[in-house]
């Protein structure tokens, strides 16, 4: 265990088991130099305590990148719920249990909503502490901010790829166009943007060709499209192997999660001269908006804030440009230098103006 965390430089792992309402949960606090730890709840089924341990570790870590970058004043942590093969009888006590075990550490770790949970189950959380964030009552629909962050990561790539200011007559291609694929649709139309769109419900690009005039095409044809952004906001694990030697379009910036399906395959696409937004720098937007409506700060002041992520990505860009490294790398480098403080010039970064 021990060697797990150094490996992953984790500062506390924490266990809770209540055999009442039949938590098995995990709470995993990476990194709080910038502040309290603030990560989802995952509960979904797992096969083993091991897989759940390493799933925490993993993902905190990933927070403390993500927040680190993002400049919001929190640290990154995750809470795993082990869902019970046979499901679970009373959800309500599920999750009060868990909130007790939130509330336990004292503040150090602020919880929000991961696969597997819900709006409601947070609720429940709220109920027994304060150490909560994106309840139904917060008010903050994180989608709409992600989607703002992301369009705000093309503006930069667009500019630092193609030389072009402005969007107008860009041509992206968007994968699954959800809540955050349709809200970046409508933000691409208004400033003049070309659209194809793809997804596996016919409705949603129904909406996108009768609101934006948006072309559609059907499978994995979004991703040999020829265009000048793919923006991929369905699944994770698309930029592969297979995928990547067939992309045609000289920029890949998008929402979705875990797009590489290693980490190899950011190299891959430095290689192919495509210049790829990491997921976690350009995905932001809700993660910013969880983390500042926690501290009550205001929409417009979110709003900046997300905005911010263009200037976070141009950086990003020409500093891999630079150095002759690939993107993916930079940002971890990036995150690294602000999380154990290796360039003292990066700290200002993190402060928090709302
Ligand atoms: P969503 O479920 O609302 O939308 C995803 C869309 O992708 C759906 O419409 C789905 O039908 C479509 N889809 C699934 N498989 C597809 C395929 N093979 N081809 C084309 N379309 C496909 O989810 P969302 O909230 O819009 O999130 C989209 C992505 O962004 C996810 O990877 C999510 O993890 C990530 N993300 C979301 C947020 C947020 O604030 N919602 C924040 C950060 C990251």
């Amino acid at each position: 265990m021990f060697d797990k965390l150094e490996r992953a430089r984790l500062e506390e792992i924490h266990f809770r088991h209540d055999p009442d309402s039949r938590l098995n949960a995990i709470i995993a606090i990476h990194n709080t130099r910038l502040g309290p730890a603030l990560g989802g709840c995952r509960c979904i089924h797992y096969t083993s305590d091991d897989q759940a341990v390493d799933d925490a570790i993993r993902l905190a870590r990933g927070m403390s990148y993500k927040a680190a970058l993002a400049g919001v004043p929190q640290g990154g942590g995750k809470a795993v719920i082990m869902l019970p093969a046979d499901g679970v009888e009373d959800r309500k006590s599920l999750y009060q249990a868990f909130g007790r075990f939130v509330h336990d550490l004292g503040g150090r770790y602020i919880t929000a909503a991961d696969s597997g949970t819900t709006l409601a189950d947070l609720d429940e959380v709220s109920g027994v502490t304060p150490y909560v964030s994106g309840t139904s009552r917060d008010g903050f629909n994180p989608s709409p901010l992600t989607a703002l962050g992301v369009f705000a990561g093309i503006k930069a790539a667009v500019r630092h790829k193609l030389r072009r200011n402005s969007l107008k007559d860009i041509h992206v291609a968007i994968q699954g166009v959800g809540n955050v694929g349709y809200a970046l649709a409508a933000l691409l139309a208004d400033a003049g943007a070309r659209l194809t769109v793809s997804d596996t419900d016919p409705a949603k690009t129904a909406r996108c060709v009768s609101e934006f005039g948006a072309t559609v095409v059907t499978g994995d044809d979004i991703l040999t499209q020829e265009c000048d952004v793919l923006a991929p906001c369905g699944l994770g694990g698309i930029l592969n192997d297979i995928s990547i030697p067939q992309l045609r379009c000289p920029i890949v910036a998008g929402a979705a999660n875990n797009q590489l399906q290693k980490p190899e395959h950011g190299a891959l696409l430095h290689q192919s001269d495509i210049l790829y937004a990491p997921d976690y720098v350009i995905n932001a937007g809700g993660l910013i908006t969880v983390s500042l409506g926690y501290m009550n700060a205001s929409m417009p002041g979110i709003q900046q804030r997300v905005l911010a992520l263009e200037t976070t990505l141009l950086t990003l860009f020409e500093r891999s440009q630079a150095e002759g490294s690939p993107s993916s790398d930079i940002a971890d480098q990036m995150a690294e230098d602000i999380l154990y403080q290796r360039h003292f010039g990066q700290r200002a970064s993190a402060k928090l103006v709302i």
